[in-house]
């Protein structure tokens, strides 16, 4: 049984630290959401997931099946069966998704001969243009486009847990729907375990998350299940970033009496 599991993870980037302990698993067949503000970090994790430079870990471990990731560089976590949709999908000219699929597959030691029909038997499902399998990789697509195009990787290599960062996000709402029900499908077709990244409530609505993780500056600050979402909907996320607890959110003292060279965060050193 596949088993992400994410566990006191810290990490900085640019000097800072911005997760600041992060405890989740992702078992194959569920989908956890990860929502929150803009800045929360959401994007840092899964980039600190899938090991893209440019960040430190502080602390904490990422085991895929035992497997340990952090000790591995990124290709080698996609081929432990960890997928990264990425929010910003890369321009690769001179490369075509298909030679990239099959490539992708030769390194993990699956066979290839197959991605040609399963691409387009894939993007079929998603409404994403043929004549786009054999153009170079995401080179002048839309939006809506690059992320149908990821999903349509994600389908064809199969991994384990896939990590969708705003999946959402320049999605129509057919095209949403579609590469919402192509991503649960995988769930109970092959057991896929999705961390799927949203700041908005209305990927939820097509794909039906098992648990709904909030995450406010670094920190998972609340978990659980639909209702999560309904109050987020009604309240914003007004109610947890009262929970940030960051030195930038706590209010700093006022009064006349207040000495402005004290350290209001108190000294972690003394
Ligand atoms: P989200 O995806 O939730 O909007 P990000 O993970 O992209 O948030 O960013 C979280 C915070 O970390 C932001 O304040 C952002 O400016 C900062 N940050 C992210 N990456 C870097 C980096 N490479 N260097 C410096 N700061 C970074
Ligand atoms: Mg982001």
């Amino acid at each position: 049984m596949t088993e992400l599991v994410i566990s006191g993870l810290r990490a900085a980037a640019g000097g800072r630290e911005i997760l600041r302990g992060i405890d989740l698993t992702v078992r194959g067949g569920e989908v956890h959401a990860v929502m929150g503000p803009n800045g929360s970090g959401k994007s840092t994790l899964s980039h600190v997931l899938m090991g893209r430079p440019g960040y430190e870990v502080l602390g904490g471990s990422i085991t895929l099946d035992g497997v340990d990731l952090l000790a591995l560089p990124a290709w080698k976590r996609a081929a432990a069966g960890l997928f990264l949709a990425m929010q910003y999908p890369t321009e690769v000219p001179g490369v075509a998704v298909q030679t990239l699929l099959e490539e992708a597959l030769v390194a993990t030691g699956k066979a290839s001969g197959d991605v040609r029909r399963l691409m387009v038997e894939e993007a079929e499902l998603i409404g994403f243009d043929e004549r786009f399998l054999v153009r170079p990789l995401n080179v002048d697509l839309s939006g809506g486009e690059k992320k149908r195009n990821e999903t349509l990787q994600l389908a064809v290599l199969q991994p384990k847990v896939a990590i969708l960062d705003e999946i959402d996000s320049g999605l129509d709402v057919d095209a949403l729907r579609a590469v919402s029900r192509r991503v649960e499908g995988l769930t109970n077709e092959r057991g896929l375990g999705v961390l799927a990244i949203t700041h908005y409530s209305r990927l939820l609505t097509e794909l039906h998350a098992d648990r709904i993780h909030v995450l406010v500056a670094g920190r998972i600050v609340a978990s659980g299940g639909p209702e999560v979402v309904d109050e987020l909907e009604r309240s914003g996320y007004a109610a947890y970033r009262e929970l940030d607890d960051t030195p930038a959110a706590v209010a700093a003292p006022t009064g006349a009496l207040a000495d402005p060279f004290a350290d209001p965060f108190g000294d972690p050193l003394a």
